[in-house]
């Protein structure tokens, strides 16, 4: 029997590697599962403009990744709370047949994005000794490169090689555990177990979990930076597999003696094998571009996507953020996604490639603009109420955005000097206002909007 939100789950997963990543945390990420009636999925959209824009846009495409995991899905609904009475008795758990070209289903089992594999990764100078090294330790895990540590920046490629490992082992020893979990998903498992007062054996439970494993990897490590719990943890599960010959699979954005974790477990990633990974060169960019354009059944010429290539040279998510942007403007507009005039337009507010990273400033300035507040007001001691909504808002989405990068106490500062579970309040307070009410939420959709679109 299947939950209705392990089903999501995994739809999401297969939906993420298809859309543009704003598209999915705006838009697809934001829909709930209601449950399965017939042979329908049933998802609640929380406002009617958000029902419109995946009914318009997104539909299909949730439609056919559904199709891919369970083939037994032919159709998928987008209502809102309006509409929950005319549904039918709706299913919320089922027993449903998983394709079986979709390995990884059951709760304990991890689930690999089945785009992200080997044959679906461009390799070029920049990433062939990362590539090499990967295929290696999925053709034989646990014997010559152990541990494995992956680094590069944000959008080239650490999870996708991670998952194409994934992929490769649970074809080729089905019989091997293996998890890929974020250090951020390890991070809360382990708070979790620590503060679980129902369940005494959570904390056992948790250890069993972890250090019984075949091969276990970890996603952007980076972000044990200030947990020392959590490090002395992973140090301990750490040296159980590796004294048991068992792989180890660790990915951050930078390289191990960069991360502001405890000396002996940073000795301890930096043991085995450590990999780069480059930006791209250009012809690598375009291939990359080709690659995506064939998964998704786009045709452009090489002018169109030289022109990507060229515009964004150190994140090819980014890249994919614009390709996807071209094709839905196009479509939007009825045009030849291949004419440069149709391309310009899709592409004249696009931000410049290199100043796409997005710091407390721009929130805070998009914030500002669109409120029409002053800046000094929005970080200042004013407390009327037309300000303090703003500001939430602001620090709301500060944190979800910037996400652990940006410390609570650093907000607090920038703030005019307010304490961190003030932050923290904020942050809260509107996170459940998104839920709830629907102008928090569209004025939150807003700014995002406006950010990304800078
Ligand atoms: P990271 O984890 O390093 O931030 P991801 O693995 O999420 O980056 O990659 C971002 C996007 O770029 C994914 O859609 C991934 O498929 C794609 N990508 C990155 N490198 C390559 C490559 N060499 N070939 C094909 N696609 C790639
Ligand atoms: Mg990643």
């Amino acid at each position: 029997m299947l939950k209705i939100n392990q089903i999501w789950n995994n739809i999401l997963l297969e939906t993420e590697a298809k859309v543009s990543t704003l598209a999915y945390d705006l838009y697809i990420n934001s829909l709930q599962p209601v449950g399965i009636y017939r042979d329908r999925l049933i998802l609640l959209a929380e406002t009617r403009a958000l029902k419109n824009i995946v009914e318009k846009n997104y539909k299909e495409v949730i439609k056919k990744c559904t199709n891919v995991v369970f083939p037994s899905i032919l159709d998928v609904e987008v209502i809102t709370e309006d509409d929950l009475p005319n549904v039918g008795k709706v299913e919320k758990e089922v027993e449903i047949p998983v394709s079986s070209s979709y390995v990884a289903i059951v709760e304990d089992k991890a689930v690999f994005v089945s785009q992200y594999t080997f044959d679906n990764f461009v390799v070029g100078k920049s990433n062939e000794y990362a590539e090499a090294v990967a295929r290696a330790v999925a053709e034989n895990p646990g014997t010559k490169y152990n541990p494995v540590f992956l680094w590069g920046g944000v959008g080239l490629g650490k999870t996708h090689l991670m998952h194409a490992i994934g992929n490769s082992l649970q074809r080729n020893y089905p019989e091997k555990k293996i998890m890929y979990v974020t250090c951020d998903q390890f991070v809360n498992e382990f708070i979790e177990s620590l503060h679980d007062t129902t369940n005494a054996n959570a904390m056992k439970n948790f250890r069993n979990k972890y250090r019984k494993l075949d091969v276990l990897m970890m996603d952007d490590v980076q972000f044990l930076a200030n947990k020392e719990g959590t490090q002395e943890e992973m140090f301990h599960t750490f040296n159980e597999l590796y004294l048991a010959n068992k792989q180890i699979i660790l990915s951050s954005d930078r390289p191990p003696k960069e991360i502001k974790i405890e000396e002996r477990l940073k000795t301890r990633f930096a043991t085995g094998v450590i990999a780069d990974i480059q930006p791209p060169d250009l012809e690598t960019r375009i291939a990359i571009l080709q690659k995506k354009c064939n998964a998704k059944g786009y045709s452009l010429n090489i002018k169109v996507l030289s022109l990507i290539a060229e515009k964004i040279t150190n994140n090819i998510r980014e890249m994919e953020g614009m390709l996807n942007r071209i094709i839905s403007y196009s479509t939007l507009v009825g045009g030849n996604p291949n004419d440069m005039s149709i391309v310009n337009d899709a592409l004249r507010d696009y931000a410049d490639a290199s100043n796409d990273i997005i710091t407390i400033d721009h929130v805070v300035t998009a914030t500002c603009e669109h409120f029409r507040v002053k800046r000094e007001d929005l970080i200042g001691k004013k407390k009327n109420k037309e300000i303090v909504v703003p500001r939430q808002i602001c620090i709301y989405l500060i944190c979800d955005i910037l996400g652990q990068s940006v410390p609570l106490v650093s907000i607090g500062e920038y703030f005019g000097g307010r304490d961190h579970t003030t932050v923290m309040h904020a942050r809260d307070k509107i996170s459940e206002e998104c839920k709830n009410n629907d102008i928090t939420a569209s004025h939150v959709k807003d700014i995002r909007d406006r950010i990304y679109n800078r």
